[in-house]
């Protein structure tokens, strides 16, 4: 089976205070120890919430670049990641590529630098309303996904791809368990078809997008939901509860 997952993505938010109990918080849980949890932490905060967190979470970057070093000003690069400790990054989340215009072929390079660098990934893809209004769903989630595909080569073992319609993120907006439970289904198919059964099988899917401790339970129940990618409800103790939404 594949282990459930499941992302705190905390975008720009928190202060020291905040993280800081935010981390305590999480310590105290307690946390179902059948699931991973990887919180997302603003690279200004990755080294002091790296140096509080129980082995049992691990830490991601939210972004990085797609080289080791150089004159990149701005940027951070997977290399830094590892260097003070964290070993994740998610790359291609719908804010990076709505306001920060990434495109299909740079998400796509900086997936294949990162797990290079011997970070995991977890690489977002979901489509806008409009998008999803004119049926085009399942075009744009494969489109997206078949970028990835030559980025990740054969380390499907070090990704997680996290559908998050754009629609249902910060909206409140959740998208039904069905409407999830499709399009996690239609991938692991185009997966089967276009990289293997193995991957397809193996790869774990996290729905993101409004998910509280309220529409947890009922969406960890479908079948090809393994975990989640929270947003604003990461902030919050009722994390701990979607950690658990499996128990
Ligand atoms: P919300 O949970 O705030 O809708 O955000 C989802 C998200 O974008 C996680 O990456």
């Amino acid at each position: 089976g594949r282990k459930f997952v499941v992302g705190g993505n905390w975008k720009m938010n928190g202060d020291k205070k905040q993280v800081t109990d935010i981390i305590e918080t999480l310590k105290k849980g307690p946390l179902d120890p059948n699931v991973e949890v990887v919180i997302g932490v603003p690279a200004i905060y990755l080294a002091y919430v790296q140096s509080i967190v129980p082995p049992s979470i691990e830490v991601a970057a939210q972004n990085c670049w797609k080289v080791a070093k150089g004159a990149f000003t701005g940027e951070i690069s997977p290399a830094m990641i590892k260097d003070i400790g964290s070993n994740w990054v998610i790359l291609g989340h719908s804010e990076r590529r709505t306001i920060f215009g990434e495109k299909d072929d740079l998400v796509a390079e900086k997936v294949a630098h990162a797990l290079e660098n011997g970070l995991k990934v977890i690489a977002c893809i979901g489509e806008t309303l409009e998008e999803r209004e004119a049926g085009k769903t399942e075009e744009v989630v494969f489109r997206q996904t078949q970028a990835l595909v030559p980025a990740i080569g054969s380390n499907w073992g070090n990704v997680v791809l996290a559908y998050e319609p754009v629609w249902a993120i910060g909206t409140g907006k959740t998208a039904t368990p069905q409407q999830a439970q499709d399009v996690h289904a239609s991938l692991r198919s185009w997966l089967a078809k276009n990289v293997s059964a193995d991957v397809a099988a193996s790869v774990r899917i996290q729905y993101g997008g409004s998910v509280t401790a309220a529409n947890a339970k009922e969406l960890a129940a479908c079948a090809d939901i393994d975990g989640f990618l929270v947003g604003g409800a990461s902030l919050k103790p009722e994390f701990v509860d979607i950690v658990n939404a499996t128990k």
